[in-house]
C-alpha cells in the first residue's frame, strides 16, 4: 500500500519499499503484455486413487516471463487480481482447459476420460458473464459440463454468498461440479457446504504437512473427512508429499492424493505420457 501523503502531498518512501513498488509495477506491465506474447501454459497435476489409478487432474497456470524463467502464480495471481488483469488471464485458462479436455478426448484410445479442475480466483468468478462464457466455451468443443469442476476458495463464498449460490447452481446445471480448495484454512460455515452445490473439499497442504510431524495432528483432517462423510462430500488431500503421508491419509480413510509423491504439475505432454503408463494395466480389461 501507498504510504500516506506527507504535508505537501508528497509521499515518502523507504528504498526497500520503492524496489517493490517498482518491482510491482514491472510485473503488472509485463502480465499485460502476457496473453498476447503467448507466455502462459497450462500445467496439469493428476489426482490419484491411492490404489492406482488417475481419477482427476488440476490446470495449474505457468508464466514463461522473458528473462525471468518460469514465475509461480502465487507471484502474479494476486498482482492480476488487483488489477483485473485476472479477468482476461482467467479467461484463457478456462478456454484453454477445455481445449486441452476436448483434445484428450478425441485423441486415440481416449487417453484420458478424466475431469478437469479449474482454479477460478473470486473476481472472475463474479463477472456478470462468467456463467455464459463457460457455457460458450462447453459449446465450442461439445464438452459435457461434468467434465469440468471449478475450484473455488472459501472467500468466494464469503464476497457475496446469495451471488455466489445463483451462480454455482447455474453452472450446476450445465453438469459442473465445484471444489473448496484449501479448506480448512478459511472461515466458511457448515451451512455454506450444505446450501451449495460444492462436491468436493480439498484438504489444505498445511494440514497435510503436519500430519508426519511429531505428535497427533490428525485431528483435522479426521475431522474434515466426518464433516465429507455426513455431507456426501469427495475429498482430496493437497500436497501429499512423502509415502508416510499418503499412509496416513489413507488410514485416516482419504483415498484420494494429489501431490509430489504421485507427481509434480507438467506439461501436457508428460502428463498425458504419465496418465498413460500408470494406467496402462488398466485399459485391457
Ligand atoms: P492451489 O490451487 O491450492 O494449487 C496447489 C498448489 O500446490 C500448486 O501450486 C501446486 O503446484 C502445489 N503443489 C502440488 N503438490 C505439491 C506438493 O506435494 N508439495 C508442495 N509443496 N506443493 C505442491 P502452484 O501451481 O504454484 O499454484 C499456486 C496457487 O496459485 C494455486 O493453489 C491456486 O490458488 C493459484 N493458481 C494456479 N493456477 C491458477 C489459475 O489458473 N487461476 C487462478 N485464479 N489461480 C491459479
Ligand atoms: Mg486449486
Ligand atoms: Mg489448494
Ligand atoms: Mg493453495
Amino acid at each position: 500500500r501507498v504510504k500516506e501523503h506527507g504535508r505537501n502531498g508528497i509521499a515518502f518512501y523507504r528504498p526497500d519499499m520503492l524496489n517493490a513498488v517498482r518491482a510491482r509495477l514491472s510485473t503488472e506491465n509485463a502480465l499485460r503484455k502476457a496473453l498476447e506474447g503467448n507466455e502462459f501454459e497450462l500445467y496439469y497435476q493428476a489426482q490419484v486413487d491411492s490404489d492406482g489409478p488417475i481419477v482427476g487432474v488440476e490446470a495449474l497456470l505457468r508464466w514463461h516471463r522473458p528473462e525471468h524463467g518460469m514465475v509461480s502464480p502465487g507471484e502474479f495471481i494476486p498482482i492480476a487480481e488487483e488489477s483485473g488483469l485476472i479477468l482476461p488471464i482467467g479467461d484463457w485458462v478456462l478456454h484453454s482447459a477445455c481445449a486441452a479436455l476436448a483434445r484428450w478426448r478425441s485423441a486415440p484410445g481416449g487417453v484420458c476420460d478424466l475431469s478437469l479442475s479449474v482454479n477460478v480466483s473470486p473476481r472472475q468468478f463474479f463477472q456478470p458473464d462468467f456463467v455464459e462464457r463457460v457455457h460458450t466455451y462447453l459449446e465450442e468443443y461439445d464438452l459435457p459440463g461434468d467434465k469440468l469442476e471449478l475450484e473455488i476458495t472459501e472467500g468466494v463464498l464469503l464476497d457475496d454468498i446469495t451471488e455466489a449460490r445463483c451462480k454455482m447452481q447455474q453452472l450446476a446445471e450445465y453438469g459442473l461440479r465445484f471444489a473448496l480448495d484449501d479448506f480448512g484454512t478459511g472461515y466458511s460455515s457448515l451451512r455454506y457446504l450444505q446450501q451449495l452445490p460444492i462436491s468436493t473439499l480439498k484438504i489444505d497442504q498445511s494440514f497435510v504437512s503436519d500430519l508426519n510431524k511429531e505428535g497427533d495432528h490428525s485431528a483435522i483432517v479426521l475431522t474434515i473427512m466426518s464433516v465429507a462423510q455426513h455431507l456426501d462430500l469427495k475429498v482430496v488431500a493437497e500436497g501429499v508429499e512423502t509415502p508416510e503421508q499418503a499412509g496416513l491419509l489413507d488410514e485416516l480413510g482419504c483415498h484420494v492424493h494429489q501431490g509430489y509423491r504421485y507427481s509434480k504439475p507438467a506439461d501436457e505432454a508428460t502428463f498425458l505420457a504419465l496418465c498413460n503408463t500408470r494406467n496402462a494395466s488398466r485399459t485391457v480389461v
